[in-house]
């Protein structure tokens, strides 16, 4: 497969699964009903419902900010805070767009190795303070897999929900990355979302291989309500639904969406182990998921970068992030090792 030296650089570069495009176009028939009133979004909710194992409300929308914003919205008063970690997508790459949708949600950070959030850390940051003149702690935002290619077991989940719990917060899940966490920890997908604790969860379809589209699934219903009324007002309900619907189906049938994030992991569980074994490089994290954190000599990713290898390293303090997705092949790996060992 032919391939740019960009191929790294994150999970959205890739393009679009080829069971995602089939859909596309096997959708791409006659009429349907508007705004999601059709037979592929209802086939994608149910699809989503049987792989969780449960009745769940189900919204689409177009990226994983608007899933994250408007879920977060819907739980928190302005004058509430949602904790993350000082990682977060919500916290780092989201505009403000969680404040903005809340009207004023405070995010509250907290560091955490690995890029989890810890138990400790969490129930301090909750008790910091109590009185009025403080946002209150409302919402624990996770995200599955984190920013740092790590993923949380579903016993730390639970862990995590019982201490919401005891202090009367919901659990949020960020789950762009959702689909290698479950094909990394080989659980059912329920295990790390609703039987963990998880009332609601922002599931990834981008970077698992769809041309666009995240799907917000609220596990506890009652934060559902009025839901569809947010997803409209933030210009987020498309009106030819079925064209961000029907990728879901395709991807969902046949667990294809998870063999599609083995196939991430897979590659980048190599390329972690081979970049380790070269002189001067160090794995961050350990990789657990589809991303590679290490730190390189700053002459080997100036060498790499003169030769045109894209790299993200704003995530990686002080080292660089790879990303792999359903389209890496042998030879990205084999050729970007190869120029990295040169470089050395
Ligand atoms: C990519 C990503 C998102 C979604 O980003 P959009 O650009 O809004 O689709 C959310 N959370 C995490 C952790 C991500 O990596």
């Amino acid at each position: 497969m032919k391939y740019t030296k960009n191929c790294f650089a994150s999970d959205n570069y890739s393009g679009i699964a080829p069971e995602a495009w089939a859909a596309l176009e096997q959708c791409n028939t006659g009429f349907a009903d508007a705004y999601g009133d059709d037979d592929w979004t209802l086939r994608a909710s149910n699809q989503i419902r049987e792989v969780f194992d449960t009745d769940c409300e189900v919204f689409f929308a177009f990226n994983g900010t608007a899933c994250n914003s408007l879920s977060l919205a819907s739980m928190c008063q302005s004058y509430h805070s949602v904790l993350g970690h000082h990682l977060a997508h919500i916290e780092t790459d989201e505009c403000g767009a969680p404040e903005f949708f809340s009207h004023g949600t405070k995010l509250l950070t907290m560091e955490g190795e690995n890029g989890k959030v810890q138990a400790d850390a969490l129930a301090k940051l909750i008790t910091k303070r109590s009185d009025i003149h403080f946002p209150k702690p409302k919402v624990l935002s996770l995200t599955q897999s984190t920013e740092s290619g790590t993923v949380y077991t579903a016993d730390e989940i639970s862990e995590l929900a019982a201490i919401c719990q005891h202090h009367g917060m919901n659990l949020h899940m960020d789950g762009a990355r959702f689909a290698n966490a479950v094909a990394s920890l080989n659980v059912a997908p329920s295990a790390i979302s609703w039987q963990a604790g998880v009332d609601v969860l922002s599931l990834g379809g981008t970077k698992n291989g769809m041309a666009v589209g995240d799907a917000v699934v609220f596990f506890n219903k009652e934060l559902a309500h009025e839901f569809e009324y947010r997803c409209k007002q933030a210009g987020q309900l498309a009106s030819k639904m079925r064209y961000i619907s029907a990728p879901w189906v395709g991807m969902l049938q046949d667990d294809i969406w998870l063999k599609h994030a083995a196939h991430a992991n897979a590659y980048a569980a190599q390329l972690g182990q081979r970049l380790s074994e070269i002189d001067g490089i160090e794995l961050l994290n350990e990789v657990q998921a589809n991303g590679v954190f290490v730190t390189l000599p700053p002459a080997t990713t100036e060498a790499l970068r003169a030769k045109g290898w894209t790299m993200y390293d704003f995530i990686a303090e002080g080292g660089v992030r790879l990303m792999c997705s359903w389209a890496t092949t042998q030879a990205q790996i084999d050729d970007f090792v190869a120029d990295v060992v040169a470089a050395a």
